[in-house]
């Protein structure tokens, strides 16, 4: 099967190379095109635009940074639009939220092409192992054809409906994740503070029930105060934001999630955007602003 791949960040890169691993002509494009070479390296094909790609591709997935980034490369001039068209499908899974993604879709399917968003629950590693979750939503038959794309990336999709329901998940459970790793941040300074020793934290709370992955893998690097980007912290506090305003919209009152979210906004102020969003802990640890690390 030929696959377009749009985008080769921490997520994109690893989900082309599995795809590549897996037997799949890979078709790549990036902003920033020398992120290409490694993917070349490993028998990808490079399209100079977006629109090159779609040309040559009967599916296109892409892994984009944000709801603006998504947005550019269909509209802008050498994009997506150029030249999507009956029996292409496009598969955005980027982490979006669902008006951007249904404007999307209705310009894809207005000129005959389908679209689906794939947003996806799992980090760097999971990509890396073809281990994410996959919150798929729109055009069913896209769906199915992509399965087994699907199927070499993640360990289990699930399709949940109309555009937008993909998106909606994805924020909602990024919401819950990063209120969590604000609160998982104040205990380690709280602990911190108060005398006691953080590891022992750790394994208390890895006995118990609240243990998850999430603590015990990031605990130990956060203690050392070491954030090498898996989530960037940007990524983690535009999704916060994004799911502040659906709740917003919802009139669902989320006093938690808007206060993690300002503890994100802190961070990306100290500069820590382009570190892992465990980094979090940082500006806890010094909210007058000044990272020392
Ligand atoms: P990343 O490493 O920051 O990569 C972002 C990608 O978007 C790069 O390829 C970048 O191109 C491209 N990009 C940014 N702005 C662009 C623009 N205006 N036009 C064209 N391309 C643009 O991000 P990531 O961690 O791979 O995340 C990608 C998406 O997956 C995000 O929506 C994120 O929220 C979501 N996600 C991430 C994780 C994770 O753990 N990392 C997990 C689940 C979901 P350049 O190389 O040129 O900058």
């Amino acid at each position: 099967m030929d696959i377009g791949f749009l985008g080769l960040g921490i997520m994109g890169k690893a989900m082309a190379m599995n795809l590549l691993r897996h037997g799949f002509r890979v078709t790549v494009w990036n902003r920033t095109l020398s992120r290409c070479d490694e993917l070349v390296e490993h028998g990808a094909s490079v399209g100079e635009t977006p629109a090159a790609v779609i040309k040559r591709c009967k599916y296109t997935i892409a892994m984009l940074s944000d709801p603006s980034a998504s947005h550019s490369v269909v509209f802008d001039k050498h994009g997506v639009l150029e030249e999507i068209c009956q029996g292409k499908g496009y598969i955005d899974m980027s982490t979006v939220d669902g008006n951007t993604s249904s404007n999307i879709s209705e310009a894809i399917t207005k000129k005959g092409g389908l679209f689906l968003e794939a947003p996806v629950s799992g980090s760097k590693k999971p990509a890396e192992d073809g281990q994410l979750i996959i919150l798929a939503a729109g055009e069913k038959a896209l769906y199915d054809e992509i399965f087994p794309a699907f199927e070499v990336m993640g360990k289990r999709s699930f399709f949940l409906g109309q555009v937008g329901n993909g998106a909606k998940m994805k924020l909602v459970v990024n919401m819950i994740m990063g209120s969590m790793m604000s609160a998982f941040s104040e205990g380690l300074v709280l602990a911190d503070r108060s005398g006691l020793d953080q590891q022992t934290l750790l394994d208390v709370l890895d006995l118990g029930g609240m243990a998850n992955p999430m603590f015990k893998f990031k605990g130990p690097a956060m203690i050392q105060r070491s954030f090498p980007p898996a989530f960037p912290l940007k990524h983690q506090q535009k999704d916060m934001r994004l799911a502040v305003a659906l709740g917003d919209e919802h009139a669902v009152s989320m006093p938690v999630a808007a206060a993690a979210n300002e503890v994100f906004k802190r961070a990306r102020s100290m500069g820590l955007g382009d570190n892992d969003f465990s980094a979090v802990y940082e500006a806890v640890k010094n909210p007058d602003g000044a990272t020392q690390m």
